[in-house]
């Protein structure tokens, strides 16, 4: 690529009506940290900690932990965004050192920030892990599946004891909004939560009551569904009385249909994975904000996924 071609990727993504809108990374591991600042990445939206605890047969060191979240956050330096999001695993992919008993319905069982509260040993081990990365960059964390106010309260009080314990002053927390009780009550969980991230494949298999990876139902599981993006608008509204920021981390964010809806909404971050980069951020720049918030108007008034998608026809799928 030519010399101001790369330049121009690194800029950030602007519409042409001067609006910026963060496009961050989904990463899984510390290997992909290195290559996100490269194709113009501005941050991690979302570091999907599991990695460290999968294939294992015994849960990782405080050590050992803070030293990936170490590399992570170093590979991004000292001003780039690091959102780390605890540990989410459940009873479809239970860890040997971590069983939790056999449930008829495991996405709707102990999964995400339930496992942690009750488990405490392990969250709070992940907790003073990331206090010690803390001081490298700017960490930010947050917590899965989230469903009420008082398992935000619990896992923050966690926080706030490790914190004092170990002297380190804590990270700005926030949460995923990936259960539809949460965009409910988003202006209440704004008042507590330091920013939302929402993780639309669980939003929409929750909003839709369809398995987001059953493959006959999975074509109707589309987070452009009215139902959905009405959601999303109600957590971003409530997030704003707060003066809080949203951000999108679900696969939705990197869809070229929804890019221009979704920041007609008023969402704050698009996290992608890495090679959606610089796709997204050049959609944006083609984009004007009045414009897409009209277009986001209509997209909420449309009765079907495939009415929104309409909204949009010059896109090649
Ligand atoms: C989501 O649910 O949209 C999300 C980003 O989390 P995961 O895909 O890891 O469940
Ligand atoms: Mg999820």
């Amino acid at each position: 690529r030519r010399k101001e071609d790369i330049a121009h990727a690194l800029q950030p993504a602007v519409t042409s009506d001067g609006h910026r809108v963060a496009v961050f990374a989904n990463i899984g591991g510390v290997k992909d940290a290195g290559q996100i600042v490269d194709v113009g990445g501005e941050g991690v939206g979302l570091l999907r900690s599991e990695f460290l605890f999968m294939d294992r047969s015994a849960a990782p060191s405080e050590d050992e932990q803070t030293e990936s979240y170490t590399a992570v956050i170093r590979a991004l330096g000292k001003e780039k965004h690091v959102i780390i999001r605890t540990l989410d695993v459940g009873g479809d992919k239970p860890l040997p050192y971590l069983p939790i008993p056999k449930e008829d319905n495991p996405f709707l069982g102990e999964r995400g920030i339930r496992v942690g509260l009750d488990r405490p040993e392990v969250l709070r081990t992940q907790l003073r892990a990331l206090l010690r990365a803390s001081k490298e960059g700017v960490l930010h964390v947050m917590f899965p599946m989230i469903a009420t106010v008082q398992e935000l309260r619990d896992a923050k009080a966690m926080l706030a004891e490790e914190s004092k314990a170990l002297g380190i002053p804590p990270f700005p927390c926030g949460i995923m909004v990936e259960v539809p009780a949460v965009a409910v009550m988003a202006e209440t969980f704004a008042t507590e939560a330091d920013f939302f991230s929402i993780g639309t494949n669980d939003l929409t298999q929750y909003t839709l009551a369809m398995d987001r990876g059953h493959p006959k139902l999975a074509p109707k599981v589309d987070a452009l569904n009215p139902a959905v993006l009405r959601l999303i608008a109600q957590t971003i509204e409530g997030a704003q009385a707060h003066k809080r920021l949203t951000g999108i981390c679900g696969g939705i964010a990197g869809d070229p249909h929804a890019v221009p809806i979704l920041v007609g909404l008023g969402v704050d971050e698009l996290s992608v994975s890495i090679p959606a980069i610089p796709t997204v951020k050049a959609q944006i720049r083609r984009l004007n904000l009045s414009d897409c918030q009209k277009l986001a108007k209509r997209a909420l008034d449309c009765t079907t996924a495939e009415e929104v998608r309409a909204l949009m026809p010059d896109l090649e799928d």
